[in-house]
């Protein structure tokens, strides 16, 4: 007991000593509106099932609605996606925490039986490819079980990828970080696995989860970064590293020596050649983090290109109130975006505020009955995977968006 609290002690000194020397991304100004700040661009949904053609429509974000919806009847008026992160092989058979790793257990039931109660529902999981979490004194980092068996990829884990992939194409699987959690700095964000990585280090890590997608027999085409750390501790060693490993043009103007010499750095990483690792597009920011962090780099309603990224923004949380997830939903619907609603795949909504305990499911719940009641049969449900698609279809035919 004396050498737990003692533990704690120097934890809470070091996380003060680091919070002063490096940005702490976990500080955010609450008081900054998703809707807040001028972002002008176009945007496109997809045609419905009844054949009627795309819809252009123009918006300004600060000035609010300004969506030009045609009268046509079957348009989609906007997107929506329900993206859940930190799902992993754990689970309480092998964990302390449940985090969707047993097939018809605990969370992994619930996700299982919400996306069965609502056929249209569409979902996005961010995994952890290798989950390493924190010890019980919250200082030491390792794995809590066998080690390697946490790895998608493990033979253990078979059920686990045959159960996404019997929910798929409802259900895609993206990535999320590689063990989520860092050792250095200690303590200081140490969710946030790539704040402080160089270009190389995010690249190896990112080599590394693709890898492990692969031998687990797992397509990728989404990343997001865990606790929305991007690296303004690194240079942004993270985003230059994704650019590495995206299969789209870049407009950073690199040259093409440049682009040559990545490919190669990749290639001699992992044995690859860049065809085999593309991320179609990152989800980096939501309203307060990530891009938006400090001040507003993209929109947090419609898909955007930053600096040859496609960014899917994250823009309602679980961990709202009700009334206020609905407001905004309402919202973002009428401006003809993208409603990324997220939570945490974890079966708690009292520790982990997110999550897919009965508080929140109640507000998908909320959420899925709005869209039914007021929009029936112009939400695009979809898969972020599927955004990304669309998005670079229209981004290269005329009138492109950006
Ligand atoms: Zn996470």
């Amino acid at each position: 007991m004396v050498r737990h609290n003692l533990l704690r002690f120097l934890n809470g000194l070091a996380t003060r000593f680091y919070a002063r020397q490096y940005r702490d991304i976990f500080r955010k100004d609450f008081s900054r509106d998703l809707f807040a700040g001028e972002v002008v661009r176009s945007i496109t949904w997809p045609a419905s099932a009844d054949g009627s053609g795309p819809l252009r429509q123009s918006y300004s974000e600060a000035s609010g609605v300004k969506a030009r919806l045609a009268e046509a009847s079957g348009v989609a008026r906007a997107a929506f996606n329900l993206n859940l992160d930190d799902f992993s092989t754990q689970s309480r058979r092998n964990s302390r925490y449940d985090y969707g790793g047993a097939v018809g257990e605990g969370v992994n039931k619930i996700l299982g039986g919400l996306m069965a109660a609502h056929p249209e529902l569409r979902v996005t999981l961010f995994a952890v490819p290798c989950a390493h979490y924190v010890n019980s004194h919250g200082i030491f980092y390792g794995t809590t079980w066998h080690k390697g068996r946490f790895s998608l990829a493990h033979p253990a884990n078979r059920p686990l990828i045959a159960w996404l992939k019997s929910l798929a194409p409802r259900l895609e699987v993206a990535i999320h970080g590689y063990h989520h959690f860092r050792s250095w700095p200690p303590l200081f964000l140490a969710a946030a696995e790539f704040e402080f990585a160089s270009r190389e280090e995010s690249l190896e890590r990112l080599c590394r989860a693709l890898d492990i997608f692969a031998s687990a027999g797992l397509s990728v085409s989404g990343f997001r970064p865990p606790a929305w750390g991007i690296g303004y501790n690194s240079d942004f060693g993270l985003l230059s590293a994704l650019r590495d490993l995206s299969g789209q043009d870049t407009d950073l103007g690199r040259s093409r020596d440049n682009a040559q010499q990545h490919a190669r750095t990749i290639e001699h990483a992992h044995g690859r050649n860049q065809d085999q690792t593309s991320f179609k597009y990152v989800s980096a920011s939501s309203p307060l983090s990530g891009l938006n962090w400090d001040r507003k780099r993209v929109s947090n309603i419609y898909p955007e290109r930053y600096e040859g990224l496609l960014n899917l923004p994250q823009n309602v949380s679980l961990a709202w109130p009700t009334e206020r997830i609905l407001e905004t939903v309402s919202k973002i619907v009428q401006m003809g975006g993208l409603v990324s609603l997220m939570g945490h795949m974890n079966a708690e909504d009292h520790w982990m505020e997110d999550g897919l305990g009965p508080r929140n499911l109640a507000k998908i719940e909320a959420v899925l009955e709005y869209l039914r009641r007021e929009h029936a049969g112009k939400i695009w449900f979809a898969t972020l995977a599927e955004i990304a698609d669309f998005w670079h279809r229209i981004a290269h035919g005329p009138g492109a968006p950006c």
